[in-house]
């Protein structure tokens, strides 16, 4: 037991709009509508969470804030924050499903934990395979002459992983899309696809086949969160790499999916999972299934980014690389003190003890939609 107590928590609720919108196959994203979860011990340490729910994916933040606040801080007043796994086994006893709270929750006590003991957050949970990964942006913007002018750009920052968000505006939109991406950059660039569920299953094996004429790395969660099967077809008569996001959460449904080999690769989200230690469950049961893992994100700002960075250079392995590209390339401000550190197209690891990084409190005010609780 640690000689700290949990004094107080409280959640806030933030909305930062974004650059631009992105579109999905499942729908349109404007803004980073989150969760901030902050707890203090009676030592006067505080460890930072954050829940990025996805209403159509995963959750909102009223339910994951009403988790938080209402169902989970009673039973965390005056405890230990170090015990870990006792708070985790706890929460899923206390409230079902609710993944980001329980990621949020596990992010802080996590912090505080690092704090305590010095260690970074991968450290606490197995220690660095690596400092830093590749970044991925996705183009999403309907608009499609204004995502060519930002990849320019970030061209030039040294970005040179493209995931496509297809399936919201027809198969020919695709098709010119990735075909200009392969004309201006050549195979320079590692493109990727994402239908986030946005094909019919009847069609989706001809869909994919006219895309890997572009040679993509992937093409991710083709069809419905639900229709395993279907996705377990796909995954068998592609020859590109299917990966699963919307139909694998957790270490049950990574279970699952290697059992009927749902696909070649999971995305790893700690929204999804739960938390970074859970997550590594589900990365062990890929692992052992001889499927690739992906480090992917929500709308998150750099906090949540920070928790997934620590989670990804745990891994043992990481080919792939990540996502976390929204609080440098898709939030109009991040909540940080410091910006998340994004250098040359890669993902740095944040140093330091706990998540590495600090919430500036006046931006937390300034994107608040309501009163914190708590
Ligand atoms: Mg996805």
């Amino acid at each position: 037991m640690s000689e700290h107590k949990i004094e107080s928590i409280r959640v806030h609720r933030i909305l930062i709009p974004a650059k631009a919108v992105h579109s999905h196959g499942s729908g349109d994203v404007a803004g980073i509508n989150v969760v901030i979860l902050e707890i203090t011990t009676d030592t006067g340490i505080t460890g930072w969470g954050e829940a990025s729910p996805w209403p159509v994916f995963t959750g909102t933040s009223e339910g994951n804030a009403a988790v938080l606040h209402v169902h989970l801080r009673p039973h965390l007043i005056g405890q230990d924050p170090v015990q870990v796994e006792r708070h985790m086994t706890m929460a899923d006893k206390v409230v079902v499903g609710h993944p980001e709270a329980k990621a949020a929750l596990e992010m802080a006590l996590l912090d505080i934990t690092g704090k305590i003991s010095g260690l970074s957050v991968s450290e606490l949970v197995g220690g660095r395979m690596r400092d830093d990964m590749g970044m991925s942006f996705s183009i999403a913007n309907p608009d499609f002459s204004a995502d060519l002018d930002d990849i320019a750009a970030m061209w030039d920052d040294g970005v040179r992983i493209f995931k496509f968000k297809t399936g919201f505006a027809g198969h020919k939109f695709d098709l010119m899309r990735c075909e200009r991406m392969r004309e201006i950059y050549g195979d320079e660039a590692d493109l990727r696809i994402d239908y986030n569920q946005g094909l019919p299953a009847y069609d989706a094996v001809r869909c994919i086949r006219d895309l890997e004429a572009f040679r993509p790395t992937f093409v991710e969660q083709p069809v419905k969160m639900h229709e395993r099967d279907v996705l377990a077809h796909i995954a068998h008569v592609i020859d590109t790499p299917i990966m699963a996001d919307e139909s694998v959460f957790d270490p049950k449904g990574a279970l699952y999916g290697a059992q009927i080999r749902i696909a070649d690769i999971y995305s790893l989200k700690i929204m999804k999972s739960g938390g970074i230690r859970r997550a590594l469950e589900v990365a062990a049961i890929a692992r052992a299934a001889g499927i690739e893992i992906y480090g992917g994100c929500m709308f998150e700002t750099g906090l949540a980014h920070a928790a997934g960075a620590h989670l990804m250079a745990a891994v043992p392995d990481l080919v792939l690389q990540c996502e976390f590209y929204m609080a440098t390339y898709y939030a109009q401000e991040d909540i940080l003190t410091d910006p998340f550190p994004v250098r040359n197209g890669r993902v740095h690891v944040p140093q330091g003890p706990g998540l590495g990084v600090a919430v500036d409190p006046d931006r937390l005010a300034r994107y608040s939609v309501c009163s914190p609780l708590g």
